[in-house]
């Protein structure tokens, strides 16, 4: 069953709705849906987020004590779907400074991925065979308290200049290796849809490159950046992945479900990547409604990632138990679409290395002792090899 209203959607027992604005009720609808609007109204201070929700004695302390490391940056229409009161929202986790943030423990890394230490040109990180990601600006919508480059984003000082653009255009065009472009950042969204056209265009025509993939998480935080003419733009430069980063069943709204329509139908091919998250989403349940969730907004679930050992993110850390526990929960369970793959993103380099349950019980000889998700076992006898 599939029911539509001028700002709901409802798949089977799934609703995606329009959630009531705050103290942006009385905007106008044409600044709502403005990207632009929503970019310049960002909730940047302590004295602008107090005027949104009732803030508690540990996320004023964090706002205070963070201010100088980390830039804050909500979206009015991410800064609504936050709970006034309920300093355990989820949104209001990923979005509002919290004392979390100011510890720092002996395996915290600056750049745990050592993205730099894989850099041949500043924005390029080049470690797999046949794929680089490429870092078009430093900016995004909102600043998510558990990012991976916090140290980086919204850094005015390392903003991508024309110059390190052109360089890793050239660095590209010399790697015929290189077939698959994660345009990342920041959030390539954040630049304007002439920008995005023309680095797309100049990437297309080497000859080498088979695909792109955009890394942005707009459809969570800024869904009105997918506009008509932005997914026109994007038809010419077909096949386009998009790769976004939905955490939780609370960020797929009607807004949400809007624009990854508009992507899907322009033809685009939509993956999710979940940040593991303490409080946020590390329970099996939370998982599987937000992975039903992205299959009826047409997004398949691609990878949960275990938490990074960045600076300043260490109380989203879950154990790594959790999350094999979440995929325990899924496989079998519900629709093999609905399982991402989860991977730990080695520390110093290594790269993603997924983690699963253990389903081998034991092998004898030629046979294999099987256990499936309801924990029975069977037994599958190879071939004998001659
Ligand atoms: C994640 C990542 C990629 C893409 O990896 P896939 O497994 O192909 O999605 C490429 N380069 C770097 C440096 C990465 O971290
Ligand atoms: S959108 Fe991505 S890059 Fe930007 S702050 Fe969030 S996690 Fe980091």
């Amino acid at each position: 069953m599939k029911k539509e209203t001028e700002n709901s959607v409802q798949v089977g027992r799934l609703k995606f709705i329009s959630h009531s604005r705050n103290i942006w009720e009385e905007t106008p609808e044409e600044d709502w849906n403005n990207w632009m609007w929503q970019q310049s109204k960002r909730v940047k201070t302590l004295q602008a987020c107090e005027k949104v929700i009732n803030l508690s004695e540990g996320e004023v302390k964090a706002f205070k004590e963070s201010a100088d490391k980390f830039n804050v940056g909500i979206t009015p229409y991410y800064a609504s779907l936050m709970d006034k009161d309920d300093v355990n929202c989820p949104i209001r986790q990923q979005s509002v400074p919290q004392v979390g943030e100011l510890l720092t423990f002996p395996e915290d890394m600056a750049d745990p991925l050592n993205e730099e230490g894989d850099m041949p040109t500043p924005c390029i990180t080049h470690r797999y065979p046949d794929r680089v990601l490429f870092y078009v600006t430093h900016n995004c919508p909102v600043y998510c308290r558990h990012c991976t480059r916090k140290r980086k984003v919204a850094d005015p000082s390392s903003a991508t200049m024309t110059k390190q653009l052109e360089d890793a255009f050239l660095y590209i065009e010399a790697h015929p290796e290189i077939r698959d472009i994660v345009i990342s950042g920041g959030d390539p969204l954040s630049l304007s849809d002439k920008k995005l056209d023309m680095i797309l265009t100049r990437l297309r025509s080497i000859p080498h490159i088979e695909i792109f993939r955009l890394g942005t998480r707009n459809l969570v935080t800024l869904p009105q950046r997918v506009t008509d003419e932005f997914c026109e733009m994007l038809k010419k430069h077909q096949p386009v992945y998009v790769n976004t980063h939905f955490n939780h069943p609370k960020e797929c709204t009607y807004e949400a479900y809007i624009a990854c329509k508009k992507l899907a139908d322009a033809g685009c091919v939509i993956g999710n990547q979940t940040v593991l998250l303490k409080g946020v989403n590390d329970d099996p349940k939370i998982m599987m409604e937000l992975n039903h969730k992205l299959l009826a907004m047409r997004v398949r679930p691609y990878y949960i990632y275990q938490c990074d050992l960045s600076e300043g993110i260490s109380h989203f850390r879950t154990s790594i138990e959790d999350g094999i526990n979440i995929i325990e929960h899924l496989r079998g369970h519900t629709s093999g679409l609905a399982n991402p793959t989860f991977v730990v993103d080695a520390p110093g380099g290594g790269g993603k290395i997924p983690l699963l349950p253990e389903y081998l019980v034991k092998k004898e000889g030629r046979k294999y002792t099987l256990r499936n998700y309801e924990n029975k076992e069977f037994v599958y006898t190879e071939p004998e090899l001659k």
